[in-house]
């Protein structure tokens, strides 16, 4: 089952607020191996995140407990309440008492903060002692002076509610953004790769989760509205003349937050698992090419699945050699075929032909048969196929073959001599 629409709309919107964050680049040494990334997402949470629940120094007095009201009063009763206390405690109902003086002051800048709801929700994001730190100017150097590394500090000083600090961890953490990179290697056939052909292939990778359906969160959560933000998803923070608004820390700017995780992704909305593509290899493809296949990678059920790349190792074969788009195949021929001419079956890419050979054709002599070779890619255009000839020389003879063949010689050598005296005479007259 997947998240409500509007969870879904949050987790994106959660995304987004982050994209400003730099991100790691990834790497790919592994050559058959997933990408590697900075941390895996199946690492469990780093225990060292965890202490950023510390204890809070002493604190500025709380402005609903100054008020007397609660954490989800609405305007109103902050109104009411504020009213009441300021009447009992007026300087001129109470001239030359220090101490309601100091109340009174106190209750001043406690509703200047809670009526205003874009103060009240940094208040309650920071906390007392960061807000008047912020509120007063800080180091007077803004937000990065008031309040340094934000998470550090906004999850350290004591926000409240840490519970919700996980779902953020998680994300900041333990998962990379997008889906990852997958390599693989694919083996083909000479001719698979020759001619093109379909194959699946299947590898480790990370997959949505199926208990949570890729929601990381049980079936039926319904995320809450963010306490921090009130569900805007910013927070506003006055530092001297200069109100700055900022994404939420809690909710990521979400504006919503979850209590429990799903248990099988722990949040990360994926696992390690198998997946398989299946995918068309294009007729003249080669060794080493490799292709990709977008969005095939591993799967991130908020964004972009990442890429896979399938790189082709391409067995050689016994008859074809392959050069670029031409083909070259070997054909043997007996010495009488080599001598008296004659023909020979030649395997091609669409099946054997039979060439004609010429009398005296010569060891490593070779013929080009135009358009035989392989389909260039994205092509109509063909290579060439270029047949090699050797000549087998006999070893054993039958003893009617020596003799034809001794006989072959004398003739032969008869037309060396004469040939010499010729050239003798040639140069004797
Ligand atoms: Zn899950
Ligand atoms: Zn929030």
């Amino acid at each position: 089952m997947r998240l409500p629409a509007g969870a879904r709309l949050a987790l994106l919107l959660a995304r987004r607020s982050l994209s400003s964050s730099p991100r790691i680049p990834r790497a790919h040494t592994g050559i058959w191996s997933e990408a590697p990334s900075r941390s895996s997402p199946f690492s469990p949470p780093s225990s060292a995140r965890r202490s950023f629940h510390g204890t809070r120094p002493v604190a500025a007095r709380d402005y609903y407990d100054v008020l007397g009201v609660s954490k989800s009063a609405s305007q109103a009763e902050i109104k009411k309440a504020y009213y009441g206390l300021a009447k009992k405690l007026h300087p001129d109902t109470n001239k030359g008492d220090a101490d309601a003086e100091r109340k009174f002051q106190e209750v001043q800048r406690a509703y200047e903060t809670l009526k205003d709801e874009q103060k009240r929700s940094l208040y309650d994001q920071v906390g007392p002692d960061q807000y008047e730190k912020t509120a007063s100017g800080g180091g007077g150097t803004g937000f990065e002076g008031g309040f340094g590394n934000p998470f550090e500090d906004i999850f350290g000083g004591g926000g409240g509610g840490g519970g919700m600090n996980d779902f953020f961890r998680n994300i900041f953490g333990d998962r990379d953004f997008g889906g990852r990179d997958v390599k693989v290697a694919l083996e083909l056939s000479f001719v698979e790769a020759v001619q093109g052909c379909s194959k699946t292939v299947t590898f480790q990778t990370s997959v949505t989760c199926e208990i949570c359906g890729g929601a990381g969160v049980p079936p039926g959560t319904t995320p809450e509205t963010c306490l921090s933000c009130r569900g805007s998803g910013f927070i506003f923070m006055q530092t001297g003349p200069f109100r700055m608004q900022s994404t939420c820390t809690k909710c990521g700017g979400s504006g919503k937050t979850v209590k429990e995780f799903c248990k099988a992704c722990r949040g990360n909305k994926v696992v390690p698992g198998r997946k398989s593509v299946r995918l068309d290899i294009l007729p003249g493809s080669d060794n080493e090419d490799t292709i990709k296949v977008v969005r095939s990678g591993g799967e991130d059920p908020d964004g972009r699945p990442g890429d896979l790349y399938v790189t082709l190792e391409v067995r050689e074969d016994p008859v074809f050699r392959r050069e670029k788009g031409d083909i070259h195949v070997d054909a043997v021929l007996n010495v009488t075929q080599a001598i008296l001419g004659g023909t020979v079956q030649v395997p091609t890419l669409s099946g054997d032909v039979v060439l004609k050979i010429k009398p005296g054709t010569q060891p490593g002599q070779k013929v080009v048969l135009r358009g035989k070779g392989i389909k260039t890619r994205n092509s109509p255009y063909h290579g060439d196929q270029y047949v090699h000839f050797n000549v087998n020389i006999p070893e054993n003879l039958t003893s009617r073959q020596r003799e034809l063949i001794e006989e072959f010689a004398k003739e032969e050598q008869g037309e060396d001599e004469k040939d010499a005296k010729a050239a003798a005479g040639a140069s004797g007259g």
